[in-house]
């Protein structure tokens, strides 16, 4: 079964248009993936991914995330739940002035399997309501929990002209119980651009990762927001592969 979603999750994005379904970037759509030094002050190879924080926000780490972003000029986005938002807004207000991104989540990250396709429809409504009240925008960017869409929420999503933005890069930060756990992941993590890295920030390991990734020396990750890979046209090179070590 799990080998049935994952060909469905590859198989999705090559028929569907990029702006309804995401998995990853193009490779090398951004002008600097076919430029590797030009724009970098250093020697190293440039790699354009994007990094995304799920199931915020949290009073704590979003804040201390968005600290660590700020200080390595690196642009997110953030999907987060309706609930959390209505609590903490002036985090989703800070999140959208530092140049961020913010995508839906849903109201209460209810299960997927337990929650029917209305009940989720409106959860993302609802969620729209708590977002534009704060921000006076609306949330285009949809993640469902877990990753987890039947054919009914997908249909839903689409007639709402919704893009549909999973990962294919995946630490599993909240399975983590130490630091040098998630040091450890991003001194292995062979970067391709285009990559969707997927993290979380109701916990603390993402903070470390956007450190230890800003900070490695064998490339420069620059990371942008998810809609940067929507509307251009892919520009078609090699994708550049290194281990941080
Ligand atoms: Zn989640």
């Amino acid at each position: 079964m799990n080998t049935l979603r994952q060909f469905v999750k590859k198989a999705i994005p090559a028929v569907i248009p990029r702006k309804l379904y995401l998995v990853h970037g193009a490779a090398d759509h951004f002008e600097s993936d076919t430029q590797t030094n030009c724009c970098n002050p250093d020697s190293r190879p440039l790699i354009n991914i994007a990094l995304t924080f799920d199931d915020g926000p949290h009073p704590e780490y979003t804040t201390l995330l968005l600290d660590v972003l700020q200080k390595y000029q690196q642009q997110a986005t953030f999907f987060v739940i309706g609930e959390k938002a209505r609590q903490y807004p002036h985090l989703i207000e800070r999140i959208v002035q530092e140049g961020h991104e913010l995508g839906n989540h849903t109201l209460t990250h209810s299960e997927p399997a337990q929650t029917s396709t209305r009940r989720f429809l409106e959860e993302i409504q609802e969620t729209d309501r708590i977002l534009e009240e704060i921000t006076g925008g609306k949330a285009n960017l949809v993640r469902p929990p877990k990753g987890k869409l039947n054919f009914g929420k997908l249909l839903g999503l689409w007639r709402q002209q919704r893009s549909v933005v999973l990962w294919d890069i995946d630490p599993r930060d909240y399975l983590m119980n130490t630091p040098s756990e998630i040091i450890n992941w991003c001194q292995n993590y062979q970067p391709l651009s285009g990559n969707f890295c997927l993290m979380h920030d109701n916990h603390s390991h993402a903070i470390e990762a956007v450190r230890q990734l800003s900070e490695c020396q064998n490339f420069h990750i620059q990371s942008h927001p998810v809609s940067h890979w929507i509307e251009k046209k892919p520009q078609y090179a090699t994708r550049t592969q290194q281990a941080c070590v």
